[in-house]
Order: structure tokens, then sequence, then C-alpha cells
């Protein structure tokens, strides 16, 4: 087991380095024994799998699938599914972590799962990712269910992904099984706001810290970096409340407006083109220089590890709300902090998404169906309350909002932990 916990000190950076790290500040601040610390740092269950896939011009192609369960004290696991050549253990076993966290800090009643396929989604026709989908699905199909462990999308993968999941599942147990997955298109039990609800908590959150920054929205300037579910949702509703949004990138590269971006003109351009790249009247930039850009507010909202301590000292924001999972280092995060910069953690910004997955689980569950108003509202409700304990909690022990969301999120797995007591 690669854990630092467990005394391996092979994995020295990267996305499992910096959540073992984050663990280990929290149970050093929670006082927690060491066997617990260890049980917590290493995940319950990894499964690793092979995917073969048919391709459409009759050859076979082979990738590697994972699914992680990090933790169920809480309840039956959740997590995203990946589809990203840049896919590997590790990455899955920090992002099903994180999971766990976000979970506990939103009070959802699950712990953390992560998954992922080692592919290029680009690469692929839609009859392609279909079978790759249903094979991994397949073969993952002993450790899901809506009681057990529940998928959602993620970098790479959508609402048709959920919908192929659901059915490959719901085949195997031949009744429908909406609950399997979360993500799901409407027309089969998908909740109203969920495609948008992680963008919506971001933006919430944004507006927040904002706030406790004394900055009006009208006024203020920010940057987004990746243009996907999260950070394409993130950016419309930054640019609705008033706030100019300079800079976009993705994949591709980065575009910069001064006056700010059209953010609806450029979602139509994204849509005809497959990039921002090339949007009207906008300069390009250099993708990594869109992160040190003089604006208010930073959205991370592509990948891990693009804060790290080349550039931490050259972020000019006041604020980075993590739309991404894991964007800033263990070592640009101290650097931030030492700056006076506010880093909202991922497992608080960017939880909005798992908590319409509850709602759409609950839902699901239910066979029933609430109103958009009702999930939005309930929603904002949710991050509001996470955003106060973790203020309140960094307040009273002194200590950035993410050891603070941190710590509360694994004091509260502990706390089930004990609860339900060690079997046998
Ligand atoms: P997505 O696949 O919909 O979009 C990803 C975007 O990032 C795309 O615009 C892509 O071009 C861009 N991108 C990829 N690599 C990049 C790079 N190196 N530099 C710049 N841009 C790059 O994925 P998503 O669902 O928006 O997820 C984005 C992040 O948000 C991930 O860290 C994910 O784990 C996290 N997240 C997603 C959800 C959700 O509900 N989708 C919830 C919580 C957290």
């Amino acid at each position: 087991m690669n854990t630092p916990a467990s005394g391996d000190a092979a994995v020295i950076h990267g996305p499992w380095h910096d959540a073992q790290a984050q663990l280990t500040e929290a149970v050093a601040h929670l006082k927690c024994a060491p066997g617990l610390h260890e049980m917590l740092a290493m995940p319950r269950r990894e499964l690793q799998v092979a995917v073969p896939l048919r391709r459409d011009d009759g050859t076979t192609a082979v990738f590697s699938g994972y699914r992680v369960q990090h933790n169920f004290s809480r309840g039956p696991t959740k997590g995203g599914l990946r589809f990203s050549t840049a896919v590997d253990l590790d990455e899955v076993r920090a992002l099903a972590m994180w999971m766990t966290w976000k979970c506990a800090l939103v009070d959802v009643p699950y712990g953390g799962a992560k998954g992922g396929v080692a592919i290029e989604p680009r690469d692929h026709s839609a009859a392609e990712l279909e079978r790759v989908t249903r094979r991994y699905t397949s073969e993952i199909l002993p450790v899901i269910g809506p009681d057990t462990d529940i998928p959602a999308p993620d970098i790479g993968t959508d609402e048709n992904t959920m919908a192929w999941i659901m059915d490959t599942y719901s085949v195997a147990k031949g009744h429908t099984v909406p609950g399997v997955v979360t993500g799901k298109p409407i027309a089969l039990g998908g909740s109203l706001g969920r495609a948008g609800a992680t963008s919506r908590g971001v933006a919430h959150i944004a507006m927040m810290a904002m706030s406790s920054k004394g900055i009006e929205p009208e006024g203020a300037t920010a940057s987004v970096q990746g243009f996907g579910k999260v950070g394409r949702g993130a950016a419309r509703l930054l640019a609705e409340a008033g706030v100019r949004v300079l800079a976009v990138s993705d994949v591709d590269g980065a575009i910069f407006d001064g006056d700010g971006l059209d953010i609806t003109r450029l979602g139509a351009h994204v849509d005809r083109t497959g990039s921002v790249v090339g949007f009207d009247d906008t300069e390009s930039i250099h993708p990594g220089s869109l992160l040190t850009l003089d604006v208010d507010v930073v959205v991370p909202a592509a990948v891990e590890g693009v804060i790290t301590a080349q550039n931490a000292a050259d972020i000019r924001a006041r604020i980075v709300v993590e739309g991404a999972n894991g964007p800033t280092t263990q070592e640009a995060d101290a650097i931030l902090t030492d700056r006076g910069v506010l880093v909202v953690p991922d497992i608080l910004a960017n939880a909005g998404g798992v908590i319409v997955s509850y709602f759409e689980w609950v839902q699901s569950n239910q066979a029933y169906q609430w109103r958009e108003r009702e999930v939005n509202d309930r929603l904002e409700e949710k991050m509001t309350d996470a955003w106060r304990d973790v203020v309140d909690y960094a307040g009273a022990h002194g200590l950035t909002y993410r050891q603070a969301a941190t710590a509360l999120a694994v004091r509260r797995v502990l706390e089930a932990h004990e609860l339900r007591g060690l079997y046998p």
C-alpha cells in the first residue's frame, strides 16, 4: 500500500501525496491515534480492471480502469468517474479520499469513492465510448450499486455515460435501478439542477468569499481555468452576478478580454468549435499566465496540481476558489497562506455537485421529482452551512480554511467510525 502513513516513501509528489499530507495535518490537529490515522490513510477497497474495447475499425484496444472506495463509515460510497489519459491508481485514490472529506463536510450520508479509465475520450466515437463504459461497468459491477457505491460524472464523462452505466447495471440486475448513478439525464430520473450544481456552488462560495474580503461583485474581476461542466457554469454565474471574467482556458489554450468576456456568446462559440480558442475579439494568452493575472478571484476548474511551488508566489488574486479537485499542491498552499491569499478548498468550493447528487439519489430511490427552485435553495443552504462551519472552525483554531475543512470532515468520519465500532 502506497501511503506515507504506512511508511512507504515512494509517493513524494502528486495528488495522493497532497491528500496524505492534508490528512496528516488534520489527524495531528485532532490528536488522533496512529492506528486511526493509518486506517483513514488507506482506501478500504481498490479494484483495477482491464477494459478491452472493440474499435469501430474492428481492432481491439485495452484500457486500464479503476474504482477506489476510500471509506464507508458514514454510508455508501460516492464519487465521479473520470475518462482521461492522466488517470492512474494514485490519482483515483486521492480523489476518493477527498470525496470522503467532502461528503462529511457538507453532511451528506456517504463515504468517498472515485473511478477512472485511462482513455482520451476525444479520440473515440460515441459508439466506442458507449462500449468502453458498458464494459468498465460490467467489470466493476460487483462493487457498485445504489446502497454500495454510486458513480457520477467527472472529467471526460457526462450524463450519457451515466445513462449507459445505469442501463448496464439494470440489465445485469434484471430490473431498472435509477439510484445506481447520479448526474443522469432528467428523462431517466436525473435531478433538475444537477447539471449546473457544482458551478452554482462554486459561484455561491466565491460570492461569500468576496463578501468576507469586502469585495463587491460589481467591479470585481476573475479568471477561470477549464471551460467544462464546472468552469463554464461558474464563469457564467459569476458574470451574471456582475463579475468581469477576464480570462478562461481549456486544454487547447487560453483567451483574455480586459473588458470581460461575454460568457453566453463564448458558450455558443465552444458549442460550435469545441474550444474557447479563437473566440471573437479576444487575445490569446499563455494558459499558465491565466492563474497569475491581476484579478480578484482565480477559479481553477480543470485538473490537479496547477498551482505549485513554481507559480504560487506569482498569484496576484486575493482569493482562489478551487472548482477543481486538488488544484493547489501542498507546497503552494503554504506559500499562498503566507502571502495572505484566501484559498477556498475543493472539498468546500466544489461540493455543490455531490450535494445535488445526494438530492438526486433521494429522488431516484423515492421515484419522485423535486422542483428546480427547491433543489437550488437546498443546495445554497447546505453550502452556506458548510461555509460557516469552516469559517468558524478556522477562526476558533487558527487554521486555514483547508485545514479547518479537512479537520471538521475527518472528525465527523471518526465519530461515525467510533459509534459503529471496529468489526469484529
Ligand atoms: P470536464 O471534462 O467537463 O471539463 C474539464 C475542462 O478542463 C475542459 O474545458 C478541458 O478542456 C479543461 N482542461 C483539461 N485539462 C486542462 C489543462 N491541463 N489546462 C487547462 N484546462 C484543461 O470536467 P469537469 O466535470 O468540469 O471537472 C473539472 C474539475 O472539477 C475536475 O477536477 C473535477 O474533478 C472537478 N469536479 C467536477 C464536478 C462535477 O460535477 N462535474 C464536481 C466536483 C468537482
